[in-house]
């Protein structure tokens, strides 16, 4: 399983119909996965709800489908994947019966130790192939005879990447794991929290920011407010930095800041860096935006919109086959002629995964007149795969691990490349570069994948 998945969940004192602003969160939550979405919800008796394949307002087409899921504390989730695994079975949140009760379970990140922990439940009938189900199946299945010690227990187990929500019948929890990879946050708003793997999601329904759930800690709400507990201590903290360079929506903060702050300034460095002669800067929308006007701003050339994207298409990397990828290009990008033509070009993506996407962008400004296309990528070459939810592919795909910088250079037909350093990416985050995980641009994994899991994501190496 690859996905990087959103997750979702509030808890109101005074309402009981929360499956609408659970709807609008997975909505603003939708960039992190458009495979499938769920809303369950719970009155303290019972929980309610359900799971579909695709966008969350086609799980939920109309009001009507979420006026019975009656409840005080919700959670939701919308998931990410890739080939294979797109299938209802996989489809979030989970839910598990247990001495506890039921437990629903939405979970962003990617476990590396799932079969060691599945083989712990030998007798365990598994309704699908996911490491989130394995928590769930862990928890609900823990010798211990409170939950929260239960809780503990099953996390202490897992390694890898988890930003988790979790309901039970009285109680809403969020989890972040051990280094904090992927993101988590906490708000309020009049008498509820909610917790959303991004704080777009807090803004949707008007909660205030109150505070990131830190790496390592469980956040428990019930009827008594809210509780922290630190499950684990000690451990390098490793945030993904591809949060940074593309995966969160740009409105998001992280620290205070926004992501699009952060990318202005990743453009800023880009072209300290990498400076091109060129008439005029454009962005491959809509990842590559705030660093083309950052990079414009230092550079001094003219940002314009070079290219429209039809925005009612998925992100082109999700769809499953490189035939599907090929096509997807064109269908979602079309250039603006008077734009380009004649012109020298920068044209500023995020990064560069397989090198199909620049390919044909390069191919697209040449074929409507551009005079020169120079690629500048506000992120260094990935050379390694991710092993913690984030699908950067295999090694054997990925086009900085098998060719050198003019090598990709020659294969997306650019007149030139330049790629961001990892040191001024580190500097526009503003975090330490040992609070970040940098491994599939460094190779320094905070935590390392078995073997079998190293060999099949390094295949062909
Ligand atoms: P590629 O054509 O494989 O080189 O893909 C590069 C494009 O995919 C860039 O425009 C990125 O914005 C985007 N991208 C980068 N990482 C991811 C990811 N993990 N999931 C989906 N898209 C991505
Ligand atoms: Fe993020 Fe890369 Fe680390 Fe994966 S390997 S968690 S994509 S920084």
């Amino acid at each position: 399983m690859r996905e990087a998945c959103g997750v979702y969940g509030i808890y109101s004192y005074d309402g009981d119909h929360l499956a609408k602003p659970t709807y609008y969160g997975l909505f603003s939550l939708q960039h992190r996965g458009q495979e499938s979405a769920g809303i369950f919800t719970s009155d303290g008796q019972k929980f309610r709800g359900k799971v579909g394949m695709g966008l969350v307002n086609v799980v939920f087409n109309s009001e009507e489908d979420l006026k019975d899921f009656t409840g005080n504390i919700a959670i939701g989730h919308v998931r990410y994947s890739t080939t294979g695994s797109s299938v209802i079975a996989n489809a979030q949140p989970i839910i598990v019966e247990s001495k506890f009760g039921p437990i629903a379970l939405g979970h962003n990140g990617n476990l590396i130790n799932t079969d060691e922990l599945r083989s712990e439940l030998p007798d365990y009938k598994f309704k699908s192939t996911t490491d989130s189900e394995v928590i769930a199946a862990l928890l609900a299945n823990s010798p211990e005879n409170d939950f929260e010690a239960a809780l503990t227990a099953t996390l202490k187990k897992c390694r890898g990447a988890f930003s988790l929500v979790i309901m039970t019948l009285d109680k809403l929890i969020g989890v972040r794991d051990q280094h904090g990879i992927r993101p988590l946050s906490v708000g309020k708003m009049n008498q509820a929290y909610v917790i959303a793997s991004e704080t777009c999601g807090l803004d949707v329904v008007g909660a205030d920011f109150v505070r990131d759930v830190a790496a390592g800690e469980m956040v428990i709400i019930d009827k008594n407010g809210l509780q922290s507990k630190t499950w684990s201590r000690g451990e390098k903290e490793a945030l993904c930095v591809f949060e940074f360079i593309y995966f969160a929506r740009p409105d998001s903060l992280l620290g205070g800041r926004s992501f699009h702050d952060v990318r202005v300034n990743l453009g800023k460095y880009l072209a300290k860096e990498q400076p091109a002669e060129a008439e005029m800067v454009i962005a491959v929308p809509d990842s590559g935006i705030p660093a083309s006007m950052g990079y414009a701003s230092e550079e001094k050339i003219p940002y314009s919109e070079g290219m429209i994207k039809n925005r009612y298409i998925g992100r082109t990397f999700i769809q499953p086959s490189q035939i599907m990828r090929d096509i997807g290009v064109k269908l979602k990008l079309n250039p603006i002629r008077d734009a380009i033509r004649g012109r020298k070009i920068v044209v500023i993506d995020d990064s560069i995964v397989r090198g199909t996407t620049s390919r044909q962008i390069v191919r697209m400004l040449r074929d409507n007149g551009a005079r020169e296309v120079h690629m500048r990528i506000s992120s260094p070459p990935i050379l390694c795969p991710c092993f913690y939810g984030i699908d950067t592919a295999t090694r054997s795909e990925l086009i900085a691990a098998n060719l050198s910088v003019e090598g990709i250079r020659k294969y997306i037909e650019a007149d030139s490349l330049g790629y961001l350093s990892l040191k001024s990416l580190v500097k526009a985050t503003n975090l330490p570069q040992d609070r970040l995980c940098l491994a599939c641009l460094n190779g320094e994994y905070p935590v390392k994948a078995p073997e079998r899991m190293q060999s099949l994501k390094l295949a062909g190496f």
